[in-house]
């Protein structure tokens, strides 16, 4: 049985999918308007690992993600630029899409993009202006939350705090300016403008992920993910807006995680404690790595980012990655150990349970490592024949290949520190043992151990 932390009811639910079988999930995408950077991936990864773990459930997932090509962020940089929105968004939305694939996260069935529907959206706010639950004001139309008795359900707010009749333009801003906000925004100098049948103008950032969860999954779907930042104003304007639309419940499942801190403070440029993915790439570490620390706090947690803690995630996943070479390497035959397939038995099934229960990683990672450290002790004693390898490796490959999908990829080695092993490589068969050992020296230096195996090969891996 899967129980998720359901941010709406503030509880631990048992999760059932609307139709049996398939899960409807729409994810907060990025704002092309910049590279994202760590604690966005944080999430992405978080949703990547929810999503992973019901198809490995066996249930089918339709995923959603949105790709928000107009707001006030992508407007004011296409500006600045003096290019196109089009223009300005595509080379984000291209980097987008690759640093998807270095993590490891599945794509989505569809990435709809905000500019491309505007008549979805122009819907929704005809159907709002016809109900009386949204108005115009000075050629922008504004959502009326007292006209929507739910308002603040979602972000636990106090609406008595409420100033009757203000309102706002912004897309963002905080709870306690809670205020009508803009469903349609009048036309500006400086800013696209759609001629649409509720006049012209753009629209506000909110009514895109109404208008495209909608379209692709259903008046009512089963879970809604982003970060809890987008919890108020984003998640509860996307509420008001479609259930005063469609009349009907908008979300059974609100999953949100947690913040990204670096070095205990919140992530800011001006602090220099900002990091994007290919940062942290740069400094030498794999996508794996960082994925194994971002998927190994659980999702609800404040992730403390450290580069200790990224040393101390590879050595974690070091451990994994060290049983997988070993296990490769076994060829000795022998009888089926049945310690072996009790001990598969008892982490598939941990690994299960710690996931079922609202995504605790913790727990699944522990059965894992029990796991590890009890086949390393079959193996030290010289009781694991090649079939039984065979097993732990195949288990290792399932929960691996479907879930956590971090721990036997292939590591990237710098060009320099591949040309090193080579060449040392080359002078061990010409036995030249001195160049051998300097070599050795210099990849240990550049952080790299190198270990020979019995069939005269090398392998590299990262301290
Ligand atoms: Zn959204």
């Amino acid at each position: 049985m899967i129980r998720f932390f359901n941010t709406l009811s503030g509880k631990v639910e048992p999760f059932e999918p609307i139709d049996p079988g398939v899960v409807k999930l729409y994810t907060c995408g990025p704002t092309v308007y910049d590279y994202p950077h760590i604690g966005n991936w944080r999430a992405y990864v978080f949703e990547d690992l929810l999503k992973r773990f019901l198809v490995f459930s066996g249930l089918r997932v339709t995923h959603v993600m949105n790709l928000t090509d107009v707001d006030d962020k992508t407007i004011k940089g296409a500006n600045a630029k003096g290019v196109s929105l089009e223009d300005y968004t595509r080379p984000f939305i291209e980097a987008f899409k690759a640093d998807l694939r270095t993590l490891d996260i599945l794509p989505a069935d569809h990435y709809p993009r905000a500019t491309e529907h505007i008549p979805e959206m122009v819907g929704i706010i005809k159907v709002l202006l016809g109900k009386g639950v949204a108005y115009r004001k000075d050629g922008s139309i504004y959502f009326a939350i007292d006209k929507f008795p739910a308002y603040g359900r979602l972000a636990k707010i106090n609406l008595e705090d409420l100033r009757p009749g203000s309102r706002g333009d912004s897309d963002e801003y905080e709870k306690e300016s809670v205020h009508d906000f803009a469903l349609w925004k009048a036309p500006k100098e400086g800013e696209p403008v759609w001629e649409t049948e509720i006049g012209p103008g753009r629209p506000g950032w909110h009514i895109e992920c109404s208008a495209m969860s909608s379209k692709y999954l259903g008046r009512t779907f089963d879970i809604h993910c982003g970060g809890v930042d987008n919890i108020f104003p984003h998640h509860e304007n996307e509420i008001a807006q479609s259930e005063a639309a469609n009349g009907v419940k908008f979300v059974n499942f609100w999953l949100h995680c947690h913040h990204l801190v670096v070095d205990g403070e919140k992530m800011a440029k001006s602090k220099g404690n900002f990091y994007r993915l290919a940062d942290v790439l740069a400094e030498g570490y794999d996508p794996g790595e960082l994925r194994y620390l971002l998927l190994s706090t659980h999702y609800r947690k404040m992730l403390n980012f450290t580069y200790d803690a990224l040393l101390q995630a590879r050595a974690g996943r070091n451990r994994i990655r060290d049983l997988i070479f070993d296990l490769r390497k076994i060829d000795r035959s022998g009888q089926p150990n049945p310690e072996i397939a009790r001990l598969i038995g008892t982490a598939r099934a941990g690994f299960i349970a710690g996931l079922e229960d609202d995504l605790n990683v913790s727990e699944a990672m522990a059965a894992l490592f029990e796991f590890v450290r009890a086949v390393n002790i079959v193996i030290s004693r010289d009781e694991l024949g090649h079939q039984d390898a065979r097993r732990a490796l195949d288990f290792i490959d399932e929960i691996d290949g479907n879930v956590l999908a971090c721990l036997s990829g292939e590591m990237r080695v710098s060009g320099t520190a591949q040309a090193k092993a080579e060449a040392r490589a080359r002078a061990r068969v010409q036995r030249d043992f001195k160049l051998a050992d300097d070599l050795r020296k210099e990849l240990l230096d550049e952080g790299y151990v190198i270990e020979d195996t019995k069939d005269g090969g090398y392998r590299l891996k990262r301290v």
